[in-house]
């Protein structure tokens, strides 16, 4: 009869052989979804750039993974090689280059150009999530094992200027494990987000903490998919977000870090899109000096991270793909 000592080893083994298997299941799964897709694509170049950003989130996401997954372990060395002829470069700078979003993120961006409208988005994006059958369920924060690593994001929040018609999508980070989300919400905050947005998570990771307030044309809500009914319903936002962007209506939760929330990408997009609510923010201490001692210390904690991981090569100097 095994001891209780080797209970435990063999539980962490599973726990631990699942999680590897989670990740590697759900990139190559997600992948060779895209692969179809493009191959029946008549306007190729349109799907290029997506779909080969796509392909390098997950890379990177593998390697940084504590199992330090290759694209060839993601795919196998046939599949791999296959797609590596049609897209060469995720395979030259997944260990070399930051990306930019997580890949639901990507694929959002690429669903919202094929159908248009918040309600079809959704209602494709509950077809093809039941067609991936991505292993394990997502409406819970990751424990400590992270036994659950699929790349669906948990969220995915909507939000326009009502005096527009235009609708911006985001989606809550679509990576699991601590060490990822640090690495993810930093280099956003020095690449991809809109300064306003990078500024406010930064003081708050920081601690210092300055709200953005939104002209109150701002409109914004969030959505979880139902695993049980496979369909999108609405959210209240976090407690971080009512300190982020002073979204009202929060909820008490807060268990995931600043910037983990689908919130920050749309807002972002808000910004980037739409000067008036660019001129009709309110940020209360917004300075250049501010913000350059916050993307220093900001630079600072990624590098130091992005060094710890033996894995990644001559990241010394920070590229984004
Ligand atoms: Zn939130």
């Amino acid at each position: 009869m095994m001891d209780a000592k080797g209970e435990k080893r063999k539980r962490f083994m599973k726990v631990h052989v699942s999680n590897k298997e989670n990740l590697k299941s759900c990139g190559f799964l997600l992948i060779l979804h895209l692969m179809e897709e493009f191959n029946k694509e008549p306007n190729k170049a349109k799907l290029r750039s997506h779909f080969s950003e796509i392909l390098h989130s997950i890379f990177f996401l593998g390697i940084i993974h504590e199992d330090s997954l290759t694209p060839e372990d993601i795919l196998s060395e046939k599949t791999a090689k296959s797609i590596r002829n049609e897209f060469p470069e995720p395979f030259m700078k997944f260990n070399t280059h930051l990306p930019k979003r997580t890949p639901f993120s990507i694929l959002l961006d690429i669903m919202q150009r094929k159908y248009g409208t918040k309600e079809k988005v959704m209602e494709e994006l509950c077809s093809l999530m039941e067609k991936l059958k991505f292993p394990v369920p997502i409406d819970r924060p990751a424990n400590k094992y992270q036994h659950y690593y699929t790349l669906e994001s948990t969220v995915i929040c909507v939000c326009s200027n009502s005096q527009h018609t235009d609708e911006y999508f985001g989606a809550s980070l679509g990576c699991r494990g601590k060490k990822a989300k640090r690495i993810m919400i930093n280099s956003s905050c020095l690449n991809t987000w809109h300064e306003y947005v990078s500024h406010a998570v930064m003081s708050f990771r920081h601690q210092e903490g300055d709200s953005l307030q939104f002209h109150e044309s701002m409109q914004c809500q969030a959505y979880i998919r139902d695993l049980k009914i496979n369909t999108y319903k609405e959210t209240r936002p976090c407690s971080n977000c009512n300190k982020l962007f002073s979204l009202p209506d929060c909820t008490e939760k807060e268990y995931n870090p600043y910037g983990n929330c689908a919130e920050t990408e749309c807002l972002s997009k808000l910004l980037f899109n739409d000067q008036f609510m660019r001129e009709n923010i309110t940020i209360r201490s917004y300075k250049p000096e501010e913000i350059n001692r916050l993307k220093a210390s900001t630079k600072e904690s990624l590098l130091k991270e992005l060094a710890s991981i033996p894995s990644l090569s001559n990241m010394n100097d920070l590229l984004f793909f």
